[in-house]
């Protein structure tokens, strides 16, 4: 058991102790149980007695709200409800001391699932009581999150802005918008798309998002130029995410008929910024289109010289058994399925803040829900 557990759970029978002692009442069986229990280390049978006592402790607000906030963690969120509801109550509270409690109910709601109560409570705590606006609001946010409710979620960020955090505040209403765009885009609702996506532009332009939304959005109209222009200002915005951009690319240059040699430029020049293979290999591409494979395998094993990547050497195998013949393909094959073997299962993206991993892009971390903190992995295995 946790020292600081130990700790606070003896602070409270003591504290229990001398308060029945005080009143010269009968010291309660399950008070002396709980002492029993934690003196045998037996910390689940030790919190479930002392929470029997709470009828015993109605004059000890704090020793309830410490109660409450570890019962919290550990993750019974139903007993720290009822130990926080049972103060709001039981005792004549002073307004400090209610929104005290209060706060501790939103979060427990909140950890809970109940978001219907901890949205009207954290509201009303927005309202009455300044020092906790921040904490309110960022619970009133977490819920509009699950539920997906952007515009609620926009209004209430813009709440915050001015505060500590601001870029974290206009990363995280950069991608509402970006969340809004795509719900229209994917309504057909064009025009509603774009006032979401200049919203978007407008609290964080640096979104890499905001461009690849854009440029779906461009295509899907048939304004190829406009397209390639949005996409060719993420190297400004963030050049790891160029790889995202490339099919979108592609596709724009070849349905809007340009130069291909002007889509290797602006690729050869990401490649200055970015070691990624994904982009090496669209260079490759081109090359095998315009010089053949012989070509494409030279570009991709100078690359693979000072980056190896298995992805990479899988594609460089490829070029090389169309060519092969006998025992060489035969091999060439065995060589490949072993890369592939390698390769497989690998994630390809890692949440900065957190450590999650997973094969898809998540712009929200499924694990700890921080906006744009999910990188593609550069490396071996990776990009
Ligand atoms: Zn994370």
């Amino acid at each position: 058991m946790e020292s600081w557990i130990l700790w606070f759970l003896f602070v409270l029978a003591i504290a229990a102790g001398w308060w029945l002692g005080r009143r010269e009442r009968k010291k309660p069986q399950s008070l002396e149980l709980g002492l029993r229990y934690l003196l045998n280390d037996q910390q689940d049978q030790a919190v479930a007695a002392l929470v029997g006592e709470l009828e015993f402790l109605s004059d000890n607000v704090e020793t309830h709200l410490a109660l409450g906030g570890l019962l919290r963690r550990r993750g019974e969120l139903e007993r720290a409800v009822v130990v926080h509801e049972s103060i709001l109550s039981r005792t004549p509270l002073d307004t400090k001391t209610r929104h005290q409690v209060e706060i501790e109910l939103a979060r427990d709601y909140l950890q809970a699932g109940l978001l219907d109560r901890a949205e009207a409570l954290s509201l009303k705590l927005a309202r009455e009581n300044p020092k906790y606006q921040t904490e309110s609001l960022k619970i009133t946010l977490s819920i509009y999150e699950q539920e997906r409710e952007w515009q609620k979620a926009i209004d209430t960020a813009k709440l915050m802005v001015g505060g500590e955090n601001q870029l974290q505040i206009d990363d995280a209403i950069s991608h509402y918008y970006c969340e809004q765009a795509e719900q229209q885009f994917g309504k057909g609702d064009i025009a509603a798309a774009r006032v979401a996506i200049s919203g978007a532009t407008g609290h964080l332009s640096t979104n890499p998002r905001v461009s690849l939304i854009q440029a779906k959005m461009e295509l899907h109209e048939g304004r190829f130029e406009q397209a390639i222009k949005v996409l060719k200002r993420l190297p400004e915005q963030d050049v790891d995410f160029v790889p995202e951009a490339l099919l979108l690319l592609k596709k724009a240059y070849q349905l809007g008929g340009f130069e291909l040699d002007d889509y290797r430029q602006f690729l050869e020049s990401c490649l200055t910024k970015t070691a990624s293979i994904s982009i090496v290999l669209a260079v490759a591409e081109i090359v095998k289109e315009v010089q053949g494979d012989e070509a494409a395998a030279k570009y991709i094993a100078n690359y693979l010289k000072k980056n190896p990547t298995i992805r990479g050497l899988t594609q460089l195998i490829d070029l090389h058994v169309e060519n092969a013949h006998g025992i060489s393909k035969q091999n060439l094959y065995i060589l490949r399925s072993f890369a592939e073997a390698l390769a497989a299962d690998k994630p390809a993206y890692r949440c900065i803040e957190c450590g999650f991993e997973g094969k898809r892009l998540n712009w929200r971390c499924p694990s700890c829900k921080k906006w744009s903190s999910t990188r593609p992995i550069f490396g071996l295995e990776g990009e």
